[in-house]
């Protein structure tokens, strides 16, 4: 995937420009990209939105069933696809972030022998999935991103990366929580997030892993949450007393650290080896 002068340059790669943007970004940015679903069923349907000058919304691209990308604004503008939104000390992610927008029906619910999106389109077995949304606790059901739309948002998250130092990836869901749900459990959000992100620094992770610090929760819960600052969120269950830590860095009192999830087996399946 080729980027020059902020516009995707592949021919394979479509432009379809608007006008609906808030100007170049500031200084440093965008350093940040927001991955979210059309919550529809084609890439004319949101391009056409996207288009609607009625609709105060748009974004930088949109990724077709095929993998054909379209891009709508160029990356050094700021999009219109966060809306309310925010992430550590940051609010209105728009200011910050690269939006890229996957044609997807996003949320399904069953209807007789088959399933149905809110538009009213039906859906076959193979192209749903059950899961369980991370913002909440049981299962529903969400149509399949097809391979080759992952393979392109990858790639482009890749390519992304490389020109504008890219240091997080965020599910729309993470940064508006309640308010939005996509991509939803159906992407492959934190695999992405690992791969284009922590690749690189696995050897300095391995390097670090030689001198860890260690410690302990000396409370009998206490929370673990995705930044150093009790105004961001929770991100697992809280820690119980005697829980070892990994401390990877250390931020205003804040300690970043690493648990090892513990729980039970059954012994049937495990071979004791000492
Ligand atoms: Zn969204």
């Amino acid at each position: 995937m080729k980027i020059s002068k902020h516009k995707l340059t592949n021919e394979s790669a479509a432009h379809e420009p608007v006008k609906k943007n808030s100007g170049r970004f500031a200084r440093g940015l965008p350093d940040t990209i927001v991955i979210h679903y059309t919550a529809g069923g084609s890439l004319a349907s949101a391009v056409n939105t996207f288009k609607d000058p009625d609709v105060q919304a748009s974004a930088h691209v949109v990724v077709d069933k095929d993998g054909s990308i379209t891009q709508m604004i160029p990356f050094d503008h700021i999009a219109w696809h966060a809306g309310r939104s925010a992430f550590q000390d940051r609010t209105s992610l728009n200011r910050f972030s690269i939006g890229i927008e996957i044609v997807n029906a996003g949320r399904l619910e069953k209807s007789g022998s088959g399933w149905s999106s809110w538009f009213g389109r039906n859906y076959s077995e193979e192209e749903v999935i059950q899961a369980v949304h991370r913002n909440e606790d049981s299962p529903s059901y969400w149509e399949r991103f097809t391979v080759e739309q992952i393979e392109a948002v990858f790639n482009l998250c890749k390519a992304l990366k490389k020109r504008y130092d890219i240091v997080h990836i965020l599910g729309h869901e993470e940064i508006s929580p309640g308010r939005k749900s996509d991509p939803g459990p159906a992407f492959p959000l934190d695999k992405l997030r690992d791969n284009i992100l922590y690749a690189q620094r696995k050897d300095e992770d391995e390097l670090m892993d030689k001198t860890p610090g260690k410690g302990i929760v000396k409370a009998s819960a206490l929370n673990i949450r995705s930044g150093p600052s009790v105004n961001t969120r929770t991100i697992a269950e809280p820690l119980s007393r005697n829980t070892e830590l990994k401390i990877l860095d250390e931020q205003n009192g804040w300690y970043q650290v690493k648990v090892e999830i513990s729980g039970w087996v059954s012994g049937d399946f495990v071979e004791k080896i000492s």
